[in-house]
Protein backbone atom coordinates (compact mmCIF):
# COMPACT_ATOMS: atom_id res chain seq x y z
CA UNK A 1 0.00 0.00 0.00
CA UNK A 2 1.42 3.14 -0.92
CA UNK A 3 1.21 6.11 1.39
CA UNK A 4 -1.71 9.00 -0.26
CA UNK A 5 -0.01 12.39 -0.26
CA UNK A 6 -2.65 15.17 -1.77
CA UNK A 7 -1.68 18.61 -2.77
CA UNK A 8 -3.74 21.40 -4.08
CA UNK A 9 -2.67 24.89 -5.76
CA UNK A 10 -5.12 27.70 -5.43
CA UNK A 11 -7.67 27.79 -8.08
CA UNK A 12 -7.28 30.98 -10.33
CA UNK A 13 -9.90 33.57 -11.83
CA UNK A 14 -10.01 33.06 -15.82
CA UNK A 15 -10.63 36.87 -16.13
CA UNK A 16 -7.27 36.57 -17.84
CA UNK A 17 -4.97 34.12 -19.09
CA UNK A 18 -1.87 33.29 -16.63
CA UNK A 19 1.11 34.74 -16.75
CA UNK A 20 4.64 33.89 -14.81
CA UNK A 21 3.40 34.96 -11.83
CA UNK A 22 0.46 32.21 -11.85
CA UNK A 23 2.79 29.62 -13.15
CA UNK A 24 5.32 30.06 -10.65
CA UNK A 25 2.84 29.03 -8.01
CA UNK A 26 1.98 25.79 -10.25
CA UNK A 27 5.89 24.94 -10.68
CA UNK A 28 6.49 24.64 -6.72
CA UNK A 29 3.86 22.55 -6.63
CA UNK A 30 4.82 20.23 -8.97
CA UNK A 31 8.14 19.48 -8.09
CA UNK A 32 6.66 18.79 -5.19
CA UNK A 33 4.34 16.14 -6.57
CA UNK A 34 6.94 14.64 -8.45
CA UNK A 35 9.43 14.32 -5.87
CA UNK A 36 6.69 12.73 -4.06
CA UNK A 37 5.92 10.48 -7.30
CA UNK A 38 9.75 9.34 -7.22
CA UNK A 39 9.86 8.85 -3.19
CA UNK A 40 6.83 6.29 -3.66
CA UNK A 41 3.68 8.29 -2.72
CA UNK A 42 0.42 7.48 -3.81
CA UNK A 43 0.40 11.25 -5.11
CA UNK A 44 -3.01 12.90 -6.21
CA UNK A 45 -2.62 16.54 -7.41
CA UNK A 46 -5.85 18.83 -7.93
CA UNK A 47 -5.52 22.22 -9.90
CA UNK A 48 -8.46 24.15 -11.11
CA UNK A 49 -10.82 27.41 -11.75
CA UNK A 50 -12.70 29.68 -9.79
CA UNK A 51 -15.38 30.37 -12.16
CA UNK A 52 -18.47 32.06 -9.89
CA UNK A 53 -17.29 34.87 -9.57
CA UNK A 54 -19.53 38.20 -11.06
CA UNK A 55 -16.35 39.26 -12.81
CA UNK A 56 -16.08 36.27 -15.24
CA UNK A 57 -19.68 36.48 -15.51
CA UNK A 58 -19.14 40.21 -16.61
CA UNK A 59 -15.96 39.29 -18.54
CA UNK A 60 -17.70 36.63 -20.62
CA UNK A 61 -20.95 39.07 -21.49
CA UNK A 62 -18.22 42.03 -22.82
CA UNK A 63 -17.28 39.51 -25.33
CA UNK A 64 -20.65 38.57 -25.95
CA UNK A 65 -20.36 34.57 -24.98
CA UNK A 66 -22.44 32.66 -21.94
CA UNK A 67 -20.37 32.42 -19.35
CA UNK A 68 -20.30 28.75 -19.25
CA UNK A 69 -18.67 28.84 -22.47
CA UNK A 70 -16.10 31.27 -21.87
CA UNK A 71 -15.22 29.16 -18.73
CA UNK A 72 -14.73 26.13 -20.40
CA UNK A 73 -12.92 28.03 -23.40
CA UNK A 74 -10.71 30.07 -20.42
CA UNK A 75 -9.79 26.51 -18.74
CA UNK A 76 -8.89 24.82 -22.18
CA UNK A 77 -6.44 27.99 -22.19
CA UNK A 78 -5.36 27.21 -18.72
CA UNK A 79 -4.68 23.79 -19.01
CA UNK A 80 -2.62 24.08 -22.43
CA UNK A 81 -0.45 26.16 -20.54
CA UNK A 82 0.12 23.70 -17.75
CA UNK A 83 0.78 20.83 -19.75
CA UNK A 84 3.34 23.35 -21.67
CA UNK A 85 4.97 23.55 -18.66
CA UNK A 86 4.72 20.00 -17.68
CA UNK A 87 2.82 20.84 -14.35
CA UNK A 88 2.09 16.86 -13.85
CA UNK A 89 -1.63 17.79 -11.76
CA UNK A 90 -4.21 14.93 -11.81
CA UNK A 91 -7.05 17.13 -12.03
CA UNK A 92 -8.21 20.25 -12.95
CA UNK A 93 -11.60 21.24 -11.27
CA UNK A 94 -13.64 23.72 -12.75
CA UNK A 95 -16.25 25.29 -10.22
CA UNK A 96 -19.24 26.26 -12.70
CA UNK A 97 -19.16 22.68 -13.61
CA UNK A 98 -22.68 20.67 -11.67
CA UNK A 99 -20.90 18.04 -9.86
CA UNK A 100 -18.90 20.54 -7.66
CA UNK A 101 -22.06 22.83 -7.48
CA UNK A 102 -23.85 19.73 -5.87
CA UNK A 103 -21.37 18.94 -3.45
CA UNK A 104 -21.10 22.48 -2.66
CA UNK A 105 -24.69 22.70 -1.51
CA UNK A 106 -24.14 19.46 0.24
CA UNK A 107 -21.64 20.55 2.38
CA UNK A 108 -23.17 24.24 3.47
CA UNK A 109 -26.31 22.13 4.62
CA UNK A 110 -24.18 20.56 6.54
CA UNK A 111 -22.95 23.52 8.53
CA UNK A 112 -26.24 24.81 8.40
CA UNK A 113 -27.54 22.20 9.78
CA UNK A 114 -24.77 21.99 12.91
CA UNK A 115 -26.22 25.24 13.64
CA UNK A 116 -22.85 27.48 12.27
CA UNK A 117 -24.78 29.65 9.65
CA UNK A 118 -27.25 32.20 10.58
CA UNK A 119 -29.27 35.28 8.42
CA UNK A 120 -28.67 38.15 9.12
CA UNK A 121 -28.12 41.54 8.19
CA UNK A 122 -24.77 43.10 6.70
CA UNK A 123 -23.80 47.02 5.98
CA UNK A 124 -20.26 48.66 5.02
CA UNK A 125 -18.28 49.70 2.10
CA UNK A 126 -17.50 47.52 -1.19
CA UNK A 127 -15.63 47.38 -3.92
CA UNK A 128 -17.11 45.94 -7.14
CA UNK A 129 -13.81 45.19 -8.48
CA UNK A 130 -12.72 43.03 -5.35
CA UNK A 131 -16.20 41.96 -4.83
CA UNK A 132 -15.91 42.28 -1.67
CA UNK A 133 -16.59 44.60 1.47
CA UNK A 134 -14.06 46.47 3.15
CA UNK A 135 -13.13 47.99 6.89
CA UNK A 136 -14.11 51.31 7.73
CA UNK A 137 -10.40 51.26 8.60
CA UNK A 138 -9.34 50.95 4.77
CA UNK A 139 -12.11 53.02 3.82
CA UNK A 140 -10.28 56.31 6.16
CA UNK A 141 -7.36 55.61 5.13
CA UNK A 142 -7.52 55.38 1.85
CA UNK A 143 -10.06 58.20 1.30
CA UNK A 144 -12.51 56.30 0.57
CA UNK A 145 -10.82 54.61 -2.67
CA UNK A 146 -10.32 50.89 -2.81
CA UNK A 147 -7.20 50.45 -2.57
CA UNK A 148 -6.48 48.00 -5.41
CA UNK A 149 -8.28 49.59 -7.71
CA UNK A 150 -7.76 53.31 -6.68
CA UNK A 151 -11.87 53.18 -7.51
CA UNK A 152 -14.53 54.35 -4.79
CA UNK A 153 -15.88 52.46 -2.60
CA UNK A 154 -19.40 52.37 -2.33
CA UNK A 155 -22.15 51.65 1.02
CA UNK A 156 -23.80 48.46 0.15
CA UNK A 157 -26.28 47.04 2.41
CA UNK A 158 -28.09 43.62 2.32
CA UNK A 159 -29.75 40.96 4.14
CA UNK A 160 -27.25 37.87 4.04
CA UNK A 161 -26.37 35.04 5.75
CA UNK A 162 -23.42 34.99 8.02
CA UNK A 163 -21.06 31.94 8.79
CA UNK A 164 -20.12 31.75 12.61
CA UNK A 165 -16.36 32.00 12.39
CA UNK A 166 -16.25 33.40 15.96
CA UNK A 167 -17.33 30.28 17.03
CA UNK A 168 -13.89 28.76 16.37
CA UNK A 169 -11.23 31.88 17.39
CA UNK A 170 -10.24 29.17 20.37
CA UNK A 171 -9.94 26.08 18.50
CA UNK A 172 -7.72 27.72 15.72
CA UNK A 173 -5.51 29.64 18.08
CA UNK A 174 -4.48 26.34 19.97
CA UNK A 175 -4.31 24.65 16.61
CA UNK A 176 -2.21 27.68 15.03
CA UNK A 177 0.36 27.37 18.42
CA UNK A 178 0.29 23.20 18.77
CA UNK A 179 0.99 22.58 14.86
CA UNK A 180 3.61 24.42 13.75
CA UNK A 181 3.46 22.71 10.27
CA UNK A 182 0.53 23.87 9.56
CA UNK A 183 1.23 27.25 7.98
CA UNK A 184 4.48 27.57 6.43
CA UNK A 185 6.67 29.44 6.04
CA UNK A 186 7.15 30.41 10.06
CA UNK A 187 6.89 34.06 9.37
CA UNK A 188 3.17 33.70 7.80
CA UNK A 189 2.43 31.45 11.19
CA UNK A 190 3.65 33.98 13.36
CA UNK A 191 0.99 37.06 11.40
CA UNK A 192 -1.64 34.24 11.38
CA UNK A 193 -1.50 34.26 15.31
CA UNK A 194 -0.37 37.89 15.74
CA UNK A 195 -4.06 38.53 13.74
CA UNK A 196 -6.26 36.89 15.46
CA UNK A 197 -4.89 37.28 19.29
CA UNK A 198 -4.72 41.31 17.57
CA UNK A 199 -8.45 41.26 16.38
CA UNK A 200 -10.04 38.15 16.97
CA UNK A 201 -12.49 36.54 14.28
CA UNK A 202 -15.38 37.95 13.27
CA UNK A 203 -18.41 35.97 11.50
CA UNK A 204 -18.15 35.98 7.85
CA UNK A 205 -20.64 36.98 4.81
CA UNK A 206 -20.73 33.83 3.19
CA UNK A 207 -23.47 34.85 0.60
CA UNK A 208 -24.83 37.58 -2.17
CA UNK A 209 -28.08 38.31 -2.77
CA UNK A 210 -30.23 38.21 -6.61
CA UNK A 211 -27.48 36.63 -8.79
CA UNK A 212 -27.70 34.44 -11.26
CA UNK A 213 -24.31 33.19 -11.66
CA UNK A 214 -23.05 31.27 -9.03
CA UNK A 215 -24.17 29.03 -6.68
CA UNK A 216 -27.31 28.81 -4.66
CA UNK A 217 -27.92 28.47 -1.32
CA UNK A 218 -30.24 24.99 -0.77
CA UNK A 219 -31.96 26.53 1.90
CA UNK A 220 -32.73 29.72 0.74
CA UNK A 221 -32.47 29.51 -2.93
CA UNK A 222 -32.83 33.68 -3.31
CA UNK A 223 -29.13 34.02 -2.04
CA UNK A 224 -25.68 32.34 -4.02
CA UNK A 225 -23.14 31.27 -2.33
CA UNK A 226 -20.34 33.94 -1.89
CA UNK A 227 -17.38 32.90 -4.02
CA UNK A 228 -14.65 32.58 -1.52
CA UNK A 229 -16.61 29.80 0.01
CA UNK A 230 -17.04 27.91 -2.75
CA UNK A 231 -13.63 28.27 -3.98
CA UNK A 232 -12.23 27.09 -1.18
CA UNK A 233 -14.31 23.85 -0.98
CA UNK A 234 -12.70 22.73 -4.65
CA UNK A 235 -10.22 21.05 -2.19
CA UNK A 236 -12.32 18.85 -1.02
CA UNK A 237 -15.22 18.15 -3.80
CA UNK A 238 -11.72 17.50 -6.21
CA UNK A 239 -11.36 14.34 -4.13
CA UNK A 240 -14.97 13.13 -3.80
CA UNK A 241 -16.27 15.09 -0.94
CA UNK A 242 -20.36 14.87 -1.48
CA UNK A 243 -20.43 11.78 -3.62
CA UNK A 244 -17.30 9.57 -2.82
CA UNK A 245 -16.88 8.79 0.77
CA UNK A 246 -13.97 6.23 0.26
CA UNK A 247 -11.45 8.66 -1.87
CA UNK A 248 -12.17 11.27 -0.01
CA UNK A 249 -11.27 9.41 3.34
CA UNK A 250 -8.21 8.29 1.54
CA UNK A 251 -6.82 11.35 0.70
CA UNK A 252 -7.90 14.01 3.80
CA UNK A 253 -6.58 15.55 5.41
CA UNK A 254 -4.56 17.45 2.63
CA UNK A 255 -0.57 17.12 3.03
CA UNK A 256 -0.31 20.72 1.36
CA UNK A 257 -1.96 23.65 -0.35
CA UNK A 258 0.17 25.83 -1.97
CA UNK A 259 -1.28 29.22 -2.09
CA UNK A 260 -0.02 32.91 -2.71
CA UNK A 261 0.75 34.71 0.61
CA UNK A 262 -1.99 37.07 -0.12
CA UNK A 263 -4.85 34.64 0.80
CA UNK A 264 -2.97 32.97 3.81
CA UNK A 265 -5.94 34.05 5.95
CA UNK A 266 -8.56 32.28 4.10
CA UNK A 267 -6.79 29.12 4.61
CA UNK A 268 -5.56 29.48 7.77
CA UNK A 269 -8.22 31.20 9.28
CA UNK A 270 -11.46 30.44 7.28
CA UNK A 271 -11.02 26.93 5.55
CA UNK A 272 -10.04 24.62 8.59
CA UNK A 273 -12.99 26.74 10.83
CA UNK A 274 -15.40 25.68 7.57
CA UNK A 275 -14.06 22.10 7.77
CA UNK A 276 -14.73 21.90 11.32
CA UNK A 277 -18.14 23.20 11.36
CA UNK A 278 -19.17 20.47 8.38
CA UNK A 279 -17.38 17.95 11.21
CA UNK A 280 -14.36 17.09 9.11
CA UNK A 281 -10.69 17.70 9.94
CA UNK A 282 -8.76 20.89 8.49
CA UNK A 283 -5.52 20.30 6.27
CA UNK A 284 -1.99 19.25 7.47
CA UNK A 285 -0.50 22.13 6.02
CA UNK A 286 -0.81 25.23 4.04
CA UNK A 287 2.34 26.97 2.24
CA UNK A 288 2.04 30.44 1.40
CA UNK A 289 4.69 31.31 -1.49
CA UNK A 290 5.57 34.56 -2.39
CA UNK A 291 5.10 36.62 -5.46
CA UNK A 292 7.10 37.03 -8.93
CA UNK A 293 7.72 40.93 -9.85
CA UNK A 294 8.88 42.35 -13.20
CA UNK A 295 12.37 43.99 -13.04
CA UNK A 296 11.91 46.76 -15.86
CA UNK A 297 14.70 46.50 -17.81
CA UNK A 298 15.23 50.18 -18.82
CA UNK A 299 14.42 51.99 -15.57
CA UNK A 300 15.92 48.55 -12.99
CA UNK A 301 12.65 49.24 -11.14
CA UNK A 302 11.03 46.32 -10.00
CA UNK A 303 6.92 46.59 -10.78
CA UNK A 304 4.20 44.27 -9.72
CA UNK A 305 3.13 42.20 -12.80
CA UNK A 306 -0.33 43.47 -14.83
CA UNK A 307 -2.42 44.31 -17.75
CA UNK A 308 -1.77 48.19 -16.44
CA UNK A 309 1.35 48.14 -16.56
CA UNK A 310 1.69 46.26 -19.65
CA UNK A 311 4.60 44.22 -18.59
CA UNK A 312 2.99 40.71 -18.25
CA UNK A 313 5.27 37.75 -19.80
CA UNK A 314 3.32 34.67 -20.66
CA UNK A 315 4.77 31.47 -19.86
CA UNK A 316 4.16 30.19 -23.79
CA UNK A 317 6.31 33.73 -24.71
CA UNK A 318 9.41 31.90 -22.86
CA UNK A 319 8.62 28.24 -23.78
CA UNK A 320 8.31 28.66 -27.61
CA UNK A 321 11.79 30.70 -27.53
CA UNK A 322 13.55 28.48 -25.22
CA UNK A 323 11.86 25.38 -23.39
CA UNK A 324 9.90 24.53 -20.58
CA UNK A 325 12.62 23.47 -18.52
CA UNK A 326 14.50 26.63 -18.58
CA UNK A 327 11.41 28.31 -18.05
CA UNK A 328 11.11 25.84 -15.18
CA UNK A 329 14.62 25.99 -13.92
CA UNK A 330 14.97 29.79 -14.04
CA UNK A 331 12.29 30.52 -11.39
CA UNK A 332 13.14 27.62 -9.50
CA UNK A 333 16.70 28.46 -8.96
CA UNK A 334 16.22 32.40 -8.93
CA UNK A 335 13.11 33.42 -6.92
CA UNK A 336 12.66 31.55 -3.64
CA UNK A 337 9.52 30.05 -3.69
CA UNK A 338 9.06 31.13 0.57
CA UNK A 339 9.59 35.07 -0.71
CA UNK A 340 9.63 36.93 -3.61
CA UNK A 341 11.43 36.51 -6.80
CA UNK A 342 12.25 38.92 -9.93
CA UNK A 343 11.97 38.07 -14.10
CA UNK A 344 14.01 40.27 -16.31
CA UNK A 345 14.71 38.64 -19.93
CA UNK A 346 18.55 40.07 -19.19
CA UNK A 347 18.93 37.88 -15.82
CA UNK A 348 17.07 35.12 -17.21
CA UNK A 349 19.91 34.92 -19.94
CA UNK A 350 22.56 35.23 -17.48
CA UNK A 351 20.89 32.34 -15.48
CA UNK A 352 20.37 30.18 -18.72
CA UNK A 353 23.74 30.63 -20.11
CA UNK A 354 26.04 30.06 -17.26
CA UNK A 355 24.02 26.97 -15.19
CA UNK A 356 22.25 25.60 -18.12
CA UNK A 357 23.80 26.22 -21.38
CA UNK A 358 28.09 26.34 -19.84
CA UNK A 359 27.98 24.01 -16.99
CA UNK A 360 24.73 21.24 -17.15
CA UNK A 361 24.92 20.88 -21.03
CA UNK A 362 28.23 21.86 -22.00
CA UNK A 363 29.57 18.81 -19.53
CA UNK A 364 27.01 16.31 -20.87
CA UNK A 365 28.02 17.04 -24.80
CA UNK A 366 31.73 17.32 -23.84
CA UNK A 367 31.58 13.83 -22.28
CA UNK A 368 29.41 12.23 -24.60
CA UNK A 369 31.75 13.72 -27.88
CA UNK A 370 35.04 12.25 -26.33
CA UNK A 371 33.17 8.81 -25.78
CA UNK A 372 31.74 8.20 -28.89
CA UNK A 373 34.91 9.94 -30.87
CA UNK A 374 37.67 7.96 -29.15
CA UNK A 375 35.90 4.70 -27.85
CA UNK A 376 33.12 4.00 -30.18
CA UNK A 377 31.27 5.37 -27.72
CA UNK A 378 31.64 2.34 -25.14
CA UNK A 379 33.78 2.71 -22.10
CA UNK A 380 35.90 -0.70 -21.50
CA UNK A 381 35.17 -2.06 -18.09
CA UNK A 382 31.73 -2.63 -16.54
CA UNK A 383 31.88 -1.53 -12.97
CA UNK A 384 32.76 1.85 -11.41
CA UNK A 385 36.02 1.47 -9.43
CA UNK A 386 35.78 3.59 -6.63
CA UNK A 387 39.38 3.73 -5.90
CA UNK A 388 40.41 4.21 -9.42
CA UNK A 389 37.65 7.47 -8.86
CA UNK A 390 39.49 8.90 -6.01
CA UNK A 391 42.85 8.27 -7.47
CA UNK A 392 40.98 10.27 -10.40
CA UNK A 393 40.05 13.19 -7.96
CA UNK A 394 42.75 13.58 -5.82
CA UNK A 395 44.80 13.81 -8.75
CA UNK A 396 42.68 16.86 -10.00
CA UNK A 397 40.77 17.98 -7.32
CA UNK A 398 42.33 19.05 -4.17
CA UNK A 399 38.90 18.25 -2.01
CA UNK A 400 39.12 15.47 0.17
CA UNK A 401 35.57 15.38 1.01
CA UNK A 402 34.34 15.91 -2.35
CA UNK A 403 30.78 14.25 -2.83
CA UNK A 404 31.55 12.77 -6.23
CA UNK A 405 34.77 10.75 -4.74
CA UNK A 406 33.33 10.12 -1.18
CA UNK A 407 30.21 7.54 -0.90
CA UNK A 408 29.08 8.83 2.93
CA UNK A 409 29.25 12.86 1.95
CA UNK A 410 26.95 11.74 -1.25
CA UNK A 411 24.68 10.39 1.06
CA UNK A 412 24.54 13.29 3.29
CA UNK A 413 24.34 15.72 0.21
CA UNK A 414 21.10 13.70 -1.06
CA UNK A 415 19.39 14.04 2.41
CA UNK A 416 20.29 17.99 2.57
CA UNK A 417 18.54 17.58 -1.06
CA UNK A 418 15.52 16.00 0.00
CA UNK A 419 15.35 18.11 3.01
CA UNK A 420 15.30 21.45 1.17
CA UNK A 421 12.91 19.96 -1.45
CA UNK A 422 10.47 19.09 1.86
CA UNK A 423 11.37 22.65 3.06
CA UNK A 424 10.26 23.86 -0.27
CA UNK A 425 13.45 25.68 -0.68
CA UNK A 426 14.07 24.84 -4.09
CA UNK A 427 16.46 27.47 -5.36
CA UNK A 428 18.84 26.39 -2.26
CA UNK A 429 18.22 22.44 -3.30
CA UNK A 430 19.25 23.55 -7.10
CA UNK A 431 22.38 25.47 -5.55
CA UNK A 432 23.22 22.29 -3.95
CA UNK A 433 23.66 20.13 -6.75
CA UNK A 434 25.36 22.07 -8.83
CA UNK A 435 27.94 23.40 -6.18
CA UNK A 436 28.36 19.49 -4.88
CA UNK A 437 28.58 17.57 -8.19
CA UNK A 438 27.99 19.98 -11.33
CA UNK A 439 30.55 22.66 -10.97
CA UNK A 440 33.40 20.23 -9.26
CA UNK A 441 32.91 17.87 -12.55
CA UNK A 442 33.38 21.06 -14.76
CA UNK A 443 36.25 21.82 -12.92
CA UNK A 444 37.73 18.27 -12.53
CA UNK A 445 37.09 18.45 -17.11
CA UNK A 446 38.77 21.64 -17.22
CA UNK A 447 41.57 20.65 -14.80
CA UNK A 448 42.39 16.85 -16.65
CA UNK A 449 41.53 18.03 -20.29
CA UNK A 450 40.64 14.37 -21.15
CA UNK A 451 40.78 15.99 -24.97
CA UNK A 452 44.32 16.56 -24.34
CA UNK A 453 44.88 13.51 -21.84
CA UNK A 454 43.46 10.97 -24.34
CA UNK A 455 46.16 11.39 -27.24
CA UNK A 456 48.96 10.10 -24.35
CA UNK A 457 46.98 8.27 -22.33
CA UNK A 458 43.70 6.45 -23.65
CA UNK A 459 43.45 4.40 -19.91
CA UNK A 460 43.79 7.19 -17.93
CA UNK A 461 41.16 9.01 -19.76
CA UNK A 462 38.63 6.32 -19.78
CA UNK A 463 38.49 6.73 -16.21
CA UNK A 464 38.53 10.55 -15.98
CA UNK A 465 35.26 10.36 -18.60
CA UNK A 466 33.52 7.47 -16.08
CA UNK A 467 34.12 10.08 -13.16
CA UNK A 468 32.31 12.74 -15.22
CA UNK A 469 29.49 11.19 -16.32
CA UNK A 470 28.41 9.53 -12.31
CA UNK A 471 27.74 13.15 -11.51
CA UNK A 472 25.75 13.75 -14.95
CA UNK A 473 23.75 10.42 -13.67
CA UNK A 474 23.38 11.93 -10.33
CA UNK A 475 22.50 15.09 -11.16
CA UNK A 476 19.75 13.46 -13.72
CA UNK A 477 17.89 11.92 -10.60
CA UNK A 478 18.50 14.78 -8.52
CA UNK A 479 17.01 17.08 -11.43
CA UNK A 480 13.94 14.90 -12.15
CA UNK A 481 11.45 16.86 -10.61
CA UNK A 482 12.91 20.27 -11.39
CA UNK A 483 13.52 19.94 -15.34
CA UNK A 484 12.10 16.53 -16.24
CA UNK A 485 12.18 16.61 -19.74
CA UNK A 486 16.47 17.51 -19.74
CA UNK A 487 16.78 15.22 -16.98
CA UNK A 488 15.04 12.68 -18.72
CA UNK A 489 17.42 13.28 -22.00
CA UNK A 490 20.81 13.12 -19.73
CA UNK A 491 19.93 10.03 -18.07
CA UNK A 492 18.94 8.37 -21.12
CA UNK A 493 22.00 9.22 -22.97
CA UNK A 494 23.97 6.07 -21.21
CA UNK A 495 22.58 3.03 -20.73
CA UNK A 496 22.42 2.98 -17.26
CA UNK A 497 20.86 -0.06 -15.51
CA UNK A 498 17.91 0.90 -13.68
CA UNK A 499 15.10 2.43 -15.97
CA UNK A 500 14.23 6.07 -15.61
CA UNK A 501 10.80 5.16 -14.44
CA UNK A 502 11.93 3.88 -11.28
CA UNK A 503 14.64 5.92 -10.10
CA UNK A 504 14.79 6.90 -6.41
CA UNK A 505 16.88 9.84 -4.46
CA UNK A 506 17.88 6.24 -3.11
CA UNK A 507 19.80 5.68 -6.27
CA UNK A 508 21.80 8.83 -6.53
CA UNK A 509 23.11 8.39 -3.01
CA UNK A 510 24.48 5.00 -4.12
CA UNK A 511 27.16 3.76 -6.49
CA UNK A 512 25.31 2.45 -9.66
CA UNK A 513 26.15 -1.22 -10.06
CA UNK A 514 26.92 -1.35 -13.79
CA UNK A 515 26.54 -4.91 -15.47
CA UNK A 516 27.67 -4.00 -18.75
CA UNK A 517 30.26 -1.77 -20.45
CA UNK A 518 29.17 1.87 -20.08
CA UNK A 519 27.68 3.26 -23.21
CA UNK A 520 26.69 6.27 -25.29
CA UNK A 521 22.91 5.44 -25.66
CA UNK A 522 22.27 9.13 -26.87
CA UNK A 523 20.88 9.70 -30.05
CA UNK A 524 24.10 11.33 -32.13
CA UNK A 525 24.08 13.60 -35.73
CA UNK A 526 27.56 13.42 -36.67
CA UNK A 527 29.20 12.10 -33.46
CA UNK A 528 27.53 14.69 -31.75
CA UNK A 529 24.59 15.16 -29.11
CA UNK A 530 21.83 17.70 -29.99
CA UNK A 531 22.48 20.31 -27.67
CA UNK A 532 20.80 20.13 -24.31
CA UNK A 533 20.52 24.36 -23.81
CA UNK A 534 21.94 26.08 -26.90
CA UNK A 535 23.63 28.85 -25.47
CA UNK A 536 21.52 32.32 -25.75
CA UNK A 537 22.94 35.63 -27.20
ZN1 LIG B 1 -10.97 46.74 -5.19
Amino acid sequence: MKQPWFQTTAIDYPNSRPHIGTAFEKLGADVQARYRRMEGYDVFFLMGNDENTLKVADKAKELGQEPQAYCDDMARQFQEVWKALDISYDCFIQTSHERHKECCRKFIQKVYDNGYIYKGNFEGWYCPGCEEFKSDKIYEENGGQCPNHKRPLVRRAEPCYYFKLSAFQDRLLKHLKENPEFVQPESRRNEMIGFIEAEGLKDLNISRQGEQWGIKLPFDPEFTIYVWFDALLTYITGIGYGDDRAMFDKYWPCDTHFIGKDITRFHTHIWPAMLWAAGEQAPKKVFSHGFVYRKNETTGDVEKIGKALGNVVEPMEVISKFSSDAFRYYFLRECPYSSDGEFSWGRFQEVYNSELANNLGNLLSRVITLVTKNYDGALPGSSYDLMRVQTVATQFYWGTELALADVETRRKVIEEFKRLIEECKFNHALLLCWESFLVPANRIAEQSAPWKLVKSDKATTAEVLKFLIEPLRIAAIMLKPFIPKSAEAIYTSFNFPKPWAEVTYADAAQLTAQPDDLRVTAELIDGKVKPLFPRIG
